[in-house]
C-alpha cells in the first residue's frame, strides 16, 4: 500500500486524481492541500464525506503525515516550490503540473539525488499521448520536416503545452536541426506569431479554446506526401491510469525520472 497526498485537489486535474487514489486498492489517501482548502476529499470525488480534509498548508501537512508521495496537479509558478518541499521532506513527487524549466528540471535532478528520494515528472499522462511521442521519433527519423499544432481549453496558463515541448524536445534528438518554410517566408508587418513558435527550425502552434480538454498534432512533411499524427483527450480520466502507475513505481525508481514512458515495457 502507498500513502499518497494529493496537492491541487479542489482543481480539475486534483480532484479526479483524488478520485482515482480512493478507487485504487494499492494507494491510499491520507491528505490534500490546495490554497482554497476546506474541502472534504470524499465529497471532491463524489462520494460522501470521509473526513480527510483539504488543509491549505502543504510543509504542515507532509510534517505531519509523512505520505510516501505527493501527486502535485496545482499551478506551473507554484509547482517547482512544491516539488522542493516534497523532497526536502523525503516524499517522492509525481507531477503532472507543466511549465517546469529545464534548469528548474536540473536543480529537482540533484535535490532528488541529495535527499535519496526519486522523483518523477509527465509532461502528459495519458497512453495515448505518450504513443504519439514515441511514434512522432520514429517518423521524424524519415520525415524531418514537421511542425506541431496543440489544442487546449482556454484555462491553461502556459504554452506550448509540457507535450508540445517534449514531443519537440524528442523529435530535435533524432533530427538534424535546420529551418522550415520558405527561407525568404516574412510575417505581414503587424502578425507576429504567425509561423508560431521555433524550436530548432521546426514551429509550433498553441491554440486556446472552450471545448478543448487537450489534443495535439504533429504534422510531417515530404516529396509529395504528408503524414499527420493526432492525438485526442476527451476526458481528464485519460490521465488517471498513468497517475496511478506512477504513484505506485515512483518510491522504486532512482533520482528524477521524466515521462511516462519510462515506466511502460
Ligand atoms: P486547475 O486550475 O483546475 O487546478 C489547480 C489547483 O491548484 C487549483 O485548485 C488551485 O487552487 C490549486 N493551487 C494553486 N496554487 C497552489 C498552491 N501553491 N498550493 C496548492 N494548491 C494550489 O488546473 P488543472 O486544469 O487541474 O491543471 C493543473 C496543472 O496540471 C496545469 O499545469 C496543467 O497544465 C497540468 N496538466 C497536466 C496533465 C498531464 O498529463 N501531465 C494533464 C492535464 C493537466
Amino acid at each position: 500500500m502507498t500513502t499518497v497526498l494529493v496537492n491541487g485537489a479542489c482543481g480539475r486535474m486534483g480532484s479526479t486524481v483524488v478520485k482515482a487514489v480512493l478507487d485504487d486498492k494499492d494507494l491510499k489517501l491520507v491528505g490534500a492541500v490546495d490554497i482554497k482548502g476546506g474541502a472534504d476529499t470524499g465529497v471532491l470525488a463524489g462520494y460522501p464525506a470521509n473526513g480527510i480534509l483539504v488543509e491549505t498548508d502543504l510543509a504542515a501537512a507532509l510534517d505531519r503525515l509523512k505520505p510516501e508521495v505527493m501527486i502535485d496537479f496545482t499551478r506551473p509558478d507554484v509547482v517547482f516550490e512544491n516539488v522542493q518541499t516534497a523532497l526536502k521532506h523525503h516524499v517522492s513527487p509525481v507531477v503532472g503540473t507543466t511549465g517546469l524549466t529545464e534548469a528548474q528540471r536540473n536543480t529537482i535532478k540533484e535535490l532528488a539525488e541529495k535527499e535519496d528520494t526519486p522523483a518523477f515528472i509527465a509532461p502528459n499522462f495519458a497512453i495515448g499521448a505518450v504513443l504519439l511521442m514515441m511514434l512522432s521519433v520514429k517518423a521524424a527519423k524519415y520525415m524531418p520536416d514537421v511542425e506541431i499544432i496543440e489544442l487546449h481549453h482556454d484555462h491553461k496558463l502556459d504554452a506550448p503545452s509540457g507535450t508540445a515541448a517534449q514531443t519537440a524536445a524528442l523529435i530535435d534528438a533524432v533530427r538534424e536541426a535546420h529551418e522550415q518554410g520558405n527561407p525568404d517566408e516574412k510575417e505581414k508587418e503587424g502578425w507576429t506569431g504567425a509561423r508560431g513558435a521555433n524550436y530548432s527550425g521546426m514551429h509550433v502552434h498553441s491554440v486556446r479554446l472552450p471545448g478543448f480538454v487537450a489534443s495535439q498534432e504533429v504534422i510531417f512533411g515530404g516529396l509529395g506526401q504528408t503524414l499527420t499524427l493526432r492525438h485526442d483527450t476527451t476526458s481528464r480520466e485519460s490521465f488517471m491510469p498513468g497517475v496511478v502507475l506512477a504513484a505506485k513505481k515512483v518510491r522504486g525508481l532512482k533520482g528524477l525520472t521524466v515521462g511516462l514512458d519510462k515506466l511502460l515495457d
